[in-house]
């Protein structure tokens, strides 16, 4: 089987975790490359701390998680939580890390979104789809073999459409090793998200890991249900009689703006 390569570029260091997590320790334990790519810092989300401090403690998350899911990298940009555009000089380097990184799939949000910094890293991901292959844009890196093929992963939002499932990652068996990558964000999930939802800070140090588990499968396992229930068609036309069965599970819309592929090659990517 060929290796393929999995870049995930997303607003946050969490954000791939949460949407494409099952996906990436599925991909990378199956011989595929993955890497994330986090463009904002993470330096808005928490409610104590300085940024600088936050962000230094988010990378290390990050790093934390990377290890856990057996990423290749886990790349973390310059960009202030809750500022980021898309820039020019984004776009540039986006089209840098995907020329040199030379993706099979290029997945990221979509741009109907709750949060700015999600929307406008969307905007960017999209600015370099065809971009990227431009060889006299960004000159000094060289265009890859062949254009990436551009996937959303999945959101909530309803308009102007609900995200389709064009392509299912059934994540039930590594839906435990998912809730391990998204414990070391202690900073998010025990803290920042937590106070968000009006719990309070937590202390991970004093919780055991079946208390953190019963937390993160409570408030972040029913995503992945979610999803599995909105990628049913697929998950049986895919794998039958199993689809049917399957509860938790990553899905995937196609996007048109990077390489064309049938519905058949785009399931074929995400199937390991
Ligand atoms: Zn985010």
């Amino acid at each position: 089987m060929a290796q393929k390569r999995f870049l995930m570029i997303s607003a946050h260091p969490d954000d791939g975790d949460i949407r494409s997590g099952g996906t990436a320790i599925k991909m990378a334990a199956a011989g595929h490359l993955v890497k994330f790519v986090s463009v904002c810092n993470g330096d808005c989300g928490h409610f104590d701390m300085t940024h600088e401090a936050l962000a230094a403690r988010r990378y290390g998350e990050a790093q934390a998680a990377k290890e856990v899911a057996g990423l290749v990298e886990y790349q973390v940009l310059k960009y202030h939580d809750c500022e980021a555009q898309a820039t020019l000089e984004l776009r540039k380097e986006l089209i840098r890390i995907i020329r040199r990184f030379q993706p099979d799939v290029v997945i990221s949000h979509r741009l109907c979104d709750y949060h700015a910094d999600h929307r406008n890293v969307a905007q960017a991901v999209l600015d370099s789809a065809y971009l990227v292959m431009v060889p006299m844009f960004c000159d000094d890196t060289p265009c890859p073999p062949k254009n990436p093929v551009f996937a959303y992963n999945y959101d909530t939002f309803k308009d102007p459409h609900p995200i389709r499932a064009d392509a299912v990652v059934p994540i039930d068996d590594v839906i435990e090793q998912k809730m391990k990558m998204l414990s070391c964000h202690t900073s998010q999930f025990f803290e920042w998200l937590a106070y968000e939802r009006g719990v309070g800070k937590m202390d991970a140090d004093k919780m055991t890991w079946e208390e953190k588990h019963a937390w993160l499968m409570k408030n972040w396992g029913q995503r992945s249900i979610n999803s599995a229930n909105a990628g049913r068609e697929q998950l049986i036309k895919v794998f039958g009689e199993a689809g049917k069965t399957i509860t938790h599970a990553e899905i995937y819309e196609y996007s048109p703006y990077g390489a064309k592929v049938t519905p058949e090659e785009f399931q074929a990517l995400f199937t390991c």
